[in-house]
């Protein structure tokens, strides 16, 4: 029998393998580590955590992290499975002892009679068998290419470049306004795109003076300083002259404030639409290598955004990933070449545990396939399938960037109270609806995988 191919151990590659040997089909995993390694990577153990020990929150009802975890438990998932065994003393969030966890996955893969761990480089999309790609952010430059080759160059990225993004729910709409510069478009999708949020001098110029003051990361050693034109962090534009972003991003041209018709603003935020679902929008223009810490704070100096909550912030790194709404369909491989998925960071999900759960997915969409088994597609409802929703359709193709799992990208429970006061119901709501929703897509794959025994 064929086997199926995963290229790269990591997150993803490693719970792909462990599922789709579970579900009896074999598997080759192909890790160019140790012998080519990556400016990240430390050692030669499949499932390494690059950088920090944690994998977040771990409260399956108020987090949507925290659940994605619940769904890959309930999924028998190796990632969660070894973290588990693995974990340090952390309060609510779950931290990992990275070393013993990244061995413990490794001799489970390597010892696992289904599947065979090969030291090889894959450089070549293959015309056949049935393959997974999950080579991560650092994807080896040859393969990289290749990809490119496949996919067009403008549907692979090799930086990210991440402007903060706000649930709309924590935007104060008594000081921000839906408008369009100069009004273009009329339908209710055009209308409700943009938000602004008005500055007075004083606002900006205290501003300027936070973002210029702000501490910020600085790039890894062997990442390279990728500013290209169009996309220099905020604050090096704030360096550039404090008018240049009156000029830029932050033109108050075309825009009336409602609240205010009669007062000019000096500068105005505009925040895009960054789902189709309308629960989220990203600050435009305000990429940023600000530090997480200092970033919220100064944003949160915008009028409207005081109380604003950060869906992800802002951040730019190396990062390949896909144009996936417009490349893979919701099981997540390549529209033209139905025989090659993708899974992890690549498809532009963001963290070891989303990388890890689309790698849970893919192998077992991918082993349903060999298996003869066609699979429902991963419910919406789910915290799963919210991801996969999110990044194979839900995303403005245009604008991509990586997304970490969150509940703005989960669709709104009818008849719940808005506000902080709901959140809490709400959130419970999210995850009750959402393990339902898991477990009954569980149960067709069980169902499934018995039929082929
Ligand atoms: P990876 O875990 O990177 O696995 C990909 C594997 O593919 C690697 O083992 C690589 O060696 C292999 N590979 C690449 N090309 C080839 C090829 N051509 N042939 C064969 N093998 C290949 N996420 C967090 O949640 N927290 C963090 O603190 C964090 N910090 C990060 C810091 C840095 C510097 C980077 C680059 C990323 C960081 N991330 C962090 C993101 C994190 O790396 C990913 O979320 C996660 O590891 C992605 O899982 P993956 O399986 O998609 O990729």
């Amino acid at each position: 029998n064929e086997p199926l191919h995963i290229v790269g151990g990591g997150m993803a590659g490693s719970e792909a393998a462990w599922q789709a040997a579970n579900m009896g089909v074999d598997v080759v995993i192909h890790e160019m580590r140790p012998n080519i390694k990556t400016f990240a990577h430390r050692t030669g153990d499949l499932a390494e955590m690059v950088c920090s020990n944690s994998f977040r929150s771990d409260d399956d009802e108020q987090n949507a992290v925290g659940l994605l975890h619940w769904e890959m438990r309930a999924a028998g998932g190796l990632i969660m499975e070894m973290a588990d065994r693995h974990r340090l003393p952390a309060g609510g969030a779950l931290a990992v002892d990275r070393e013993p966890f990244a061995r413990a996955v490794t001799e489970r893969l390597v010892s696992h009679p289904k599947i065979t761990v090969q030291a090889d480089e894959i450089t070549k999309i293959p015309e056949s068998g049935q393959w997974i790609f999950a080579t991560g952010p650092l994807t080896s430059e040859g393969l990289g290419q290749a990809i490119a080759r496949e996919t067009g160059s403008d549907a692979l990225a090799f930086f990210d470049a991440i402007a903060p993004i706000v649930h709309f729910d924590s935007i104060d709409m008594s000081r921000a306004w839906m408008q369009s510069r100069y009004d273009k478009g009329d339908s209710e999708a055009e209308r409700t795109a943009y938000l602004n949020c008005p500055m007075d001098k004083d606002t900006y110029e205290a501003f300027i003076d936070a973002l210029i003051a702000a501490d910020k990361t600085e790039f890894h050693d062997g990442e390279d300083a990728p500013y290209f034109d169009g996309c220099l962090p905020i604050e090096v534009m704030a360096e550039r002259g404090r008018e240049t972003l009156r000029h830029g991003p932050m033109k108050p041209v075309g825009l009336t404030n409602p609240h205010q018709p009669e007062i000019k603003p000096h500068a105005v935020v505009q925040l895009r639409r960054d789902n189709a679902l309308g629960t989220l929008y990203n600050i435009v223009g305000f990429q940023t290598k600000m530090k997480y810490g200092p970033q919220a704070s100064v944003f949160r100096m915008i009028p409207g955004l005081e109380d604003a909550r950060f869906a992800r912030l802002g951040g730019i790194h190396r990062n390949t990933f896909l144009n996936s709404p417009t490349l893979l369909d919701d099981r997540l491989r390549l529209r033209a070449r139905p025989n090659i998925r993708f899974a992890g960071q690549i498809t532009g999900v963001e963290g070891y545990v989303e990388s890890a759960a689309m790698g849970l997915v893919a192998g077992r969409l991918a082993a349903a396939g060999m298996l003869g088994r066609t699979l429902p597609p991963v419910p919406q409802d789910s915290a799963m399938g919210a991801l996969i929703h999110h990044i194979t359709g839900g995303a403005d193709a245009k604008t991509f960037q990586p997304m970490n799992v969150n509940f703005g990208l989960f669709r709104p429970v009818d008849g719940l109270k808005g506000g902080r006061r709901g959140r809490r119901d709400r959130y419970k709501a999210y995850t009750d609806r959402a393990k339902a929703a898991w477990q009954g897509w569980l149960e067709h794959v069980r169902h499934g995988a018995e039929l082929a025994v």
